[in-house]
């Protein structure tokens, strides 16, 4: 997206308006964007050849679902009189992204499996399905310490599989959770009871499980704002 804003000139400290185009994506958490710009400044360097100047600006961006900023870096094209995108810093985006339901209900889920995902991306693939296999314990005790308050010490207490039984309800969710803990099982121990599958299906089944918590999380939400109305 391309957006006039005030350039601040780093050589003179005038302010001039210019054709930015804008990051379209945060680095930090990869959502797809149009930045709210907080400051921009642009600077003319000599080039390699001494005698040709290269304008590009700076801009500090903030993206409002990860609430962080980053730095945007665009070159000033003359023929077409604008500011390109050129790149922007600093870049996690190897982050899955969860929604802030998610994030809200299970920060360590949400950390252990970027984590594990990064161990992955980076070619560690025999410790990265236990990592993944973690996130899920956290995410399972979560979610249940989120729909049974008074078990606290029950749930931190019991092994993953009975907290699985004991506190998930719906068949659905058990057998997500169930076939991604088999899974992470094989990951984590000396013999593979299930060879036929391996970390995508573990992921595959982890972000299913995700995807219902959330719409569960939506739903008590509007039904806590249907409740209000009522009364
Ligand atoms: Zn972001």
């Amino acid at each position: 997206m391309k957006k006039d804003i005030t350039l601040s000139s780093f050589e003179t400290e005038d302010g001039y308006t210019g054709t930015v185009e804008l990051a379209c994506e945060c680095p930090i958490c990869g959502t797809t964007l149009v930045p709210e710009v907080l400051s921009s400044v642009s600077l003319n360097e000599t080039t390699e050849s001494d005698d040709e100047y290269e304008n590009k600006a700076f801009l500090i961006n903030y993206c409002s679902k990860c609430d962080e900023c980053f730095l945007s870096r665009h070159i000033y094209n003359s023929r077409k009189d604008i500011y390109s995108f050129h790149s922007s810093a600093p870049v996690k985006s190897n982050n899955q992204y969860f929604s802030e339901n998610i994030q809200k209900l299970s920060p360590d889920f949400v950390s252990v499996y970027n984590d594990s995902l990064c161990a992955e991306k980076s070619g560690l693939l025999s410790i990265c399905g236990m990592g993944y296999r973690k996130s899920l314990e956290f995410l399972i005790k979560d979610y249940a310490l989120y729909l049974n308050p008074s078990e606290k010490e029950r749930i931190i207490k019991s092994t993953l599989s009975s907290c699985i039984n004991q506190f998930i309800k719906d068949e659905r969710l058990r057998t997500l959770a169930t076939a991604s803990t088999w899974i992470g099982n094989d990951e984590t121990h000396y013999v593979k009871k299930h060879p036929d599958y391996g970390i995508e299906d573990q992921k595959i089944f982890i972000n299913a499980f995700v995807t219902f918590i959330d719409s569960e999380l939506a739903y008590f939400q509007a039904k806590d704002l249907t409740s209000i109305s009522r009364n």
